[in-house]
């Protein structure tokens, strides 16, 4: 077991990585965050922050140095930068588990190789393999296999000359080609891992997009319990499967009432933010845990929970989506917030606002769900 008052590495400064922080220093540890923007929001709150690449092996030498074990909080990490670190300390998760989650070919391959429910999809390294894509595909969604996010990368494709262009589009690199799916809705789970193999899931979330960004939680999902039974089943296997320790976000397509995986995150999950105000342990206290070699905590959720993300147009007044009509910069009023009975509001620190870019979050919690989910609701009228 690594015990407080040690040192533990962080690769990726972003939010989730903020949250790390604050569990760890709450539990009693120091964090370094790796990070090479010198205004992340890890970064801002870490004990140290290295402001250097990810492949930057001086500074992985003096993460090792001072470290007792190393996680991350994206899944963009190099691989060989993962590999490196793990000559000196434990990392957790491994490079390979998240080598699978890092690219759409290598993921959607792990689940059909292991019998786990996914769509239809075709792997696309060149233009022959979108002339031999099964017809069956179409209409599909065509995502570059690595590096996307937040609906980044990806093109809503109704033929196979409109996959050709897309993928030309993407500059012929590889890809994933989904059949675009009638969704009835999204879950996720957000579960735990420990090296021992102990695995503790949060109930599950039910989850609304907005242009391809998650906008609103609704936890636990409102789900049949068969359901959510089944994604946590399914979300366990994948974790052992990985040998995986750490958290672990996956996350589902419901789909004529029939539960598919559609990607997973090797990280703790947006879809679980609400589980800092709403669970006896959050997932980044379980992350801190699983690291660490303690015993998992008890992720029981105590109050129904509605979890709203700031994106960055709220910042613009009158701000559109497309970022097309930008109105003027200013600091969104939080008063109206602070109002509402179990709300709990959390900023990123970030230096500037984007549009679609994660600012924030909101939860709120209570004893009725339906009553949680109003003034969730009414909370985001007033400020958006
Ligand atoms: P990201 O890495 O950007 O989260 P996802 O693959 O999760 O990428 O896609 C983002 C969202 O786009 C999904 O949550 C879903 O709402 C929609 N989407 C993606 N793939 C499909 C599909 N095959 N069928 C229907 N909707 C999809
Ligand atoms: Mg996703």
């Amino acid at each position: 077991m690594i015990l407080p008052p040690a040192t533990l590495g962080m690769l990726g400064g972003g939010q989730l990585g903020r949250f790390f922080v604050s569990a760890a220093h709450e539990m009693g540890y120091k964090v370094w965050v790796l990070d090479p923007d010198p205004h992340s929001p890890a970064g801002q709150i870490a004990d140290r922050h290295l402001v250097a690449a990810y492949e930057d092996f001086a500074a992985l030498d003096q993460l090792a140095a001072e470290c007792a074990a190393v996680t991350t909080e994206f899944e963009n990490v190099p691989a060989g930068t993962l590999d490196y670190l793990a000559k000196f300390i434990p990392v957790h998760p491994s490079a390979s588990a998240v080598g699978v989650c890092q690219n759409r070919i290598a993921e959607k391959s792990f689940l059909a190789d292991n019998g786990l429910p996914h769509g239809p999809f075709a792997a696309i390294r060149s233009d022959e393999d979108i002339a031999e894509a099964n017809a069956g595909l179409f209409p599909g969604v065509l995502k570059v296999a690595r590096f996307g996010y937040d609906g980044k990368g990806q093109a809503r494709v109704a033929s196979r000359e409109e996959a050709l262009a897309a993928f030309h589009g993407f500059n012929r690199e590889a890809c994933v080609l989904e059949k675009l799916l009638p969704l009835d809705y999204e879950v996720s789970v957000v579960l735990a891992r420990s090296a021992a193999g102990e695995v503790r899931a949060f109930p599950s979330g039910e989850n609304s997009h907005r242009h391809g960004i998650l906008d609103v939680t609704i936890a636990p999902a409102r789900a049949s319990a068969c359901l959510a039974d089944t994604a946590q089943q399914v979300a366990e296997q994948i974790a052992a499967r990985l040998g995986y320790v750490g958290t672990l976000g996956v996350e589902f397509f419901v789909t004529r009432g029939e539960l598919v995986v559609n990607e997973m995150a090797p990280r703790p999950h947006n879809s679980g933010h609400h589980t800092i105000d709403a669970c006896v342990t959050s997932q980044y206290d379980q992350q801190v845990r699983a690291l660490c070699g303690l015993p998992l905590g008890e992720p029981r959720q105590h109050s129904a929970a509605v979890m709203v993300n700031l994106l960055g147009e709220l910042w613009y007044e009158g701000g559109a989506h497309d970022g097309t009509q930008l109105g003027k910069y200013r600091e969104p009023d939080w008063s109206a917030l602070h109002a509402v009975p179990g709300l709990r509001l959390h900023l990123y620190g970030k230096h500037h606002a984007r549009p679609g870019r994660k600012m924030g979050h909101f939860t709120v919690i209570g004893d009725d769900p339906a009553t949680v989910l109003e003034r969730a609701m009414a909370a985001r009228a007033a400020i958006g």
